[in-house]
């Protein structure tokens, strides 16, 4: 058995302020989950993506999310739960004055990046090229078409 406070799991760097994964903490196998707390005009991903094999759930706690899709801009407020399915594009952030925070669930886990991108650069969809830094501490990912860095994990 292993147990953890949310708010104290272990740390991913992330553009929202907060993320902290209750996966690496508890060494779950099968599926992500992730607690973010989003400041105002802060994103919980890096741009528009999708993820051809996992589906992406989010749980807001507090606040309002907002999120490009498909069909346009949606709000999830607070008590509300969203499903991406699998290969469908989405991008969330926080475009309100109050914190955001938010739940979020994929799975099946994926190794790594797996998913696509649409490059904020040159707009083109792909999946990234991922390197490590030269220093050995990310993985850096790159649009294939015009060579951007799109993503850095550590
Ligand atoms: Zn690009």
């Amino acid at each position: 058995m292993k147990r953890t406070q949310i708010t104290a799991a272990d740390t991913r760097m992330s553009t929202a302020s907060v993320c902290r994964s209750v996966t690496d903490s508890l060494g779950i196998d099968g599926f992500e989950w992730n607690y973010y707390r989003a400041a105002p005009e802060e994103t919980l991903s890096v741009c528009y993506h999708a993820h051809p094999d996992e589906e992406e759930i989010f749980h807001v706690i507090e606040g309002t999310a907002t999120f490009e899709t498909e069909q346009g801009k949606i709000s999830v407020d607070a008590g509300e739960v969203v499903r991406f399915e699998p290969g469908e594009f989405q991008h969330g952030f926080n475009e309100t004055d109050e914190q955001l925070t938010v739940l979020a669930f994929s799975a099946p886990r994926e190794p790594e990046i797996g998913g696509i991108i649409e490059c904020p650069h040159c707009g083109e969809r792909d999946q990234p090229r991922a390197e490590t830094s030269a220093d050995g501490t990310n993985r850096l990912y790159f649009c294939t078409v015009c060579d951007a860095e799109v993503n850095r994990k550590d």
